[in-house]
């Protein structure tokens, strides 16, 4: 296989997302016809680069029962090593075609032996191509505390896939895997050197961002398992993000034949997290069933206001900015603007709020603007 054969088939191995959502395109076409799925990737400053998201091997020794590259599964397979790949990386990234790069990869030859080819490959990038760019990294679980500092002087941000919310939930999942030794504690150990190194020598003089994923409904965890970890990474290891994936059996696998989780549980899991990450929200503040998961008809903010706002509408003139952030239909920028406009004047009606795109018909139950709720204001016009 050539190099671009194996990018083409190690990407399109990688995307778990609908194929629809990536750019299809041959970015050497003296090299063959293969064409590499690239997407769009919105980064933390806001700004969106086409990001290469890849793998450098899809061997994999593991078992994780949920996962198409369980060791012994039928399927075509492929590797770079650290030379070839950083070399092919850099021509895509001088032609223009791509301008960042995750790179993950299954686990050969035992986790430490592949976090030193990840690190291998992103040394080549960063130090004899002097790649500027944005540089996603895995860590592989079961890597040494000094791998992931060398991991924090190449990369823009690190992830740790916990995959499961507890032990017993992982056990489920990756048999092989140990929930603290192998994946909990490399995610501690990023924030212990954040905490205790200067990150002088990292490449852009500041350490990486940190984050990670979790499978959901294949191990029967609840909502509430899920976010009780979160809030525990967001507090204890200062995590940026948390992903959630949707679980969906792939054929030959131990899980073919389990309900794939619904999309929309994944979504309610999204906007729970940004509340505990965003908007002040504690687990005691998220509504649950009695199964223990959220319900998926309602908006988890909604649901909170729906309880505790509905009869005690809040004040926008006098509400501080976390009162402004309980509220449906605000967000930190809004709560932010409308603070400041009530600087400079008494806020007295709904339509200028509006104008101003400062709120939306979903705030108007449970706010009062000067004394009177915003639905009677609606009501007159
Ligand atoms: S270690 Fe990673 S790639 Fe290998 S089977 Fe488990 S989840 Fe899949």
């Amino acid at each position: 296989m050539s190099d671009i054969e194996r990018l083409e088939l190690l990407t399109r191995q990688m995307h778990l997302e609908p194929a629809e959502d990536y750019c299809y395109t041959n970015p050497l076409p003296s090299q063959g016809k293969e064409a590499i799925a690239v997407k769009t990737a919105l980064m933390p400053n806001g700004q969106g680069i086409r990001l290469l998201k890849t793998l450098l091997s899809s061997y994999c020794e593991k078992n994780c029962v949920y996962c198409p590259f369980r060791s012994g599964r039928d399927m075509p397979r492929a590797a770079f090593t650290p030379d070839d790949f950083a070399r092919l990386f850099h021509s895509l990234y001088q032609s223009g075609f791509v301008e960042g790069i995750f790179l993950s990869s299954s686990v050969f030859h035992g986790a430490v032996k592949t976090q030193d080819l990840l690190l291998d490959t992103a040394s080549i990038l960063r130090k004899r191509y002097q790649f500027r760019g944005y540089l996603h990294l895995k860590i592989m679980p079961g890597a040494e505390k000094d791998q992931i500092q060398q991991a924090m002087l190449l990369a823009d941000r690190l992830s740790v896939n916990l995959e499961a919310p507890t032990s017993d939930a992982l056990a489920i999942l990756a048999p092989q895997k140990d929930f603290n030794s192998d994946l909990l504690n490399q995610l501690r150990w990023i924030q212990e050197i954040r905490a205790e190194k200067s990150p002088v020598l990292a490449w852009k003089g500041s350490w990486p961002s940190s984050a990670t994923q979790f499978v959901v409904g294949a191990a029967g965890e609840t909502d509430l398992d899920l976010l009780s970890a979160t809030e525990n990474l967001y507090q204890q290891t200062k995590i940026s993000r948390t992903y959630y994936s949707s679980f969906s059996p792939i054929e030959d696998t131990p899980l073919e034949n389990l309900s794939p989780s619904p999309p929309r549980r994944e979504f309610r899991l999204y906007q729970a997290s940004f509340l505990l990450r965003d908007y002040g929200f504690s687990m005691e503040d998220l509504v649950y069933n009695e199964s223990g998961n959220l319900s998926q008809e309602i908006d988890p903010k909604l649901a909170w206001a729906e309880q505790h706002l509905l009869h005690k509408p809040l004040e926008i003139n006098t509400a501080s900015r976390a009162k402004l952030l309980r509220i449906p239909g605000i967000g930190p920028a809004r709560a932010d603007n409308i603070i400041s406009l009530r600087r400079a004047d008494l806020i007295k009606s709904f339509s200028k709020l509006r104008k101003m795109n400062l709120i939306t018909h979903k705030s108007s139950p449970f706010i009062l603007i000067n004394g009177k709720s915003p639905t009677l204001q609606l009501n007159l016009f």
